[in-house]
């Protein structure tokens, strides 16, 4: 007997099954095909940081302050500058983001006294290990000149 009960559950659940197959057969598909094909990304999403370029100096206005690398609760950020001459203003050499320990609170965004940072719209990162979601800020701006 149950046996056959065990068959009559499996072949109704069967028909239902291709009931619902059959239903959503005929609707409009909600499905894209990635990667040949991307959704448009929303305004407000959010990548990881990156640069802005300024067009009164031609790159990024990161003066090395370290104001972002301090305040930053997640502590994932490395910046380092020089001075050209004593009386120059300090330029960013090095500036890392630890993407993978980002929480993307917008922080850094904020609080940056020259605005040169902001959200990218990167979404498709990808790494073999964990060293692979060090991201260098200045090294990306300069590969989106060529
Ligand atoms: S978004 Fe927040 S966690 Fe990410 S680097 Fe900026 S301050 Fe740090
Ligand atoms: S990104 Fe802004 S806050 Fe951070 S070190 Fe550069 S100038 Fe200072």
């Amino acid at each position: 007997m149950s046996y056959w009960k065990e068959v009559i559950n499996g072949g109704w659940s069967l028909i239902e099954g291709m009931g619902v197959t059959v239903r959503r057969l005929w609707r409009p598909v909600v499905t894209v095909q990635y990667p040949r094909r991307h959704l448009p990304l929303s305004p407000v999403y959010r990548g990881h940081t990156e640069f802005k370029r300024f067009a009164t100096t031609g790159t990024h206005n990161c003066i090395a302050c370290g104001t972002c690398e301090r305040e930053c609760p997640s502590g994932v950020i490395k910046v380092q500058g020089i001075k050209q001459h004593a009386k120059s203003d300090k330029v960013a050499t090095h500036y890392f983001i630890d993407f993978t320990r980002c929480s993307l609170c917008g922080l850094c965004v904020e609080i940056c006294p020259t605005q040169t940072l902001k959200y990218s719209t990167e979404y498709q990162l990808a790494g073999e290990n964990r060293w692979d979601g060090v991201i260098d800020l200045i090294a990306r701006l300069e590969e989106k000149e060529s």
